[in-house]
């Protein structure tokens, strides 16, 4: 990571970074928060009706394609009837060849902050699932991606993942995979050498440990980094390590919203078949991103990772 600090014109410091993962500039500016411009996006509140109308509710299985599995099944449980904890299905309007949606609860639950820790361990199953058929069929790359809020693309309001099947390492993955090298991982000196200043939470297992962390270099206010701490390319490949960083990534997003209020965000998960370290991104859509984000692919973060931290670790959600 690269830093440089200056002032800008007005005589308030910028500081241009570069994400050690991707290789993305970033450019810290805290002064342009205070610039009128910036809106509030949070989550809509829950509409009337909202959850009798739900598809993935419990009791409206009949309203989704039918399911290809479920988990948490009660015994002798019909498919396509209640009695589920995890439900994955079709989605019914893919864009790939094969995407599907995993619902991850039962109840309509509005954010994957508010499942439990036996809920997130069935959702991190149902994605090794899906992933073991999309190896066994061909598939190179699986992508799975939480998006939660209306200014994340979320289509509905009940808490669901979709996977995509892929016969390719997706451009922002392929961008990594020469960073991420066991010779020569960036995930991994950013890890072995954690700043404590960005380190939020850590667990550990019996296989190894997960730790959270703000994004050095993140494109966005409050961007958060889950990973294991060992060079591990597939995240699929175990299924407890995959619980837990999803588990880091859901106590990652009470704590911004104990910060910020209900904050729409986008997740996923960036996996290496071949060599690569596996790692969750968080990316709270709280601003919009603009002509020179889009234009030039240079990212302006109006909060320093130090700062992000300091505030998510003091939060009491
Ligand atoms: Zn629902
Ligand atoms: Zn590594
Ligand atoms: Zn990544």
């Amino acid at each position: 990571m690269s830093k440089a600090n200056s002032p800008d014109e007005h005589g308030a410091e910028v500081r241009a970074s570069r994400d050690p993962l991707s290789g993305r500039e970033v450019v810290f500016a805290p002064a342009r928060a205070k610039r009128p411009g910036n809106h509030d996006a949070g989550i809509e509140p829950e509409a009337a009706g909202e959850a009798a109308a739900c598809p993935f509710c419990e009791g409206h299985e009949q309203e989704t394609p039918p399911e290809l599995f479920a988990l948490g099944a009660k015994a002798g449980r019909q498919p396509d009837a209640r009695g589920w904890k995890v439900r994955v299905v079709p989605n019914l309007f893919p864009a790939f060849e094969r995407q599907q949606v995993v619902v991850h609860a039962p109840a309509h639950l509005r954010s994957f902050a508010d499942l439990s820790e036996p809920q997130l361990a069935l959702v991190a199953e149902a994605w090794t699932e899906v992933a073991e058929r999309a190896w066994a069929q061909g598939f190179d790359h699986l992508l799975a991606v939480v998006n939660e809020g209306k200014a994340a693309g979320a289509s509905r309001p009940h808490s669901h993942s979709q996977l995509v099947w892929l016969d390719r390492l997706p451009p922002e993955i392929a961008t990594e995979a020469p960073r991420l090298r066991r010779d020569s991982c960036a995930l991994c000196s950013l890890l072995g050498d954690l700043d404590p200043a960005l380190e939020l939470a850590e667990r550990k297992l019996t296989q190894g440990s997960v730790s959270l962390m703000v994004a050095p270099a993140g494109r966005a206010p409050y961007e958060l980094l889950a990973a294991p701490r060992e060079h591990l390319p597939d995240g699929f490949g175990n299924v407890e390590l995959l619980a837990a960083a999803l588990s880091l990534a859901a106590e990652g997003v009470r704590r911004l919203n104990a910060v910020e209020g209900s904050s729409p965000f986008n997740l996923w998960l960036h996996n290496f078949q071949q060599d690569g370290h596996w790692h969750l991104e968080l990316v709270p859509r709280l601003n919009v991103f603009a002509g020179v984000e889009l234009g030039a692919g240079i990212y302006i973060n109006t909060l320093l990772p130090e700062e992000a931290a300091a505030r998510l670790r003091e939060a009491r959600p």
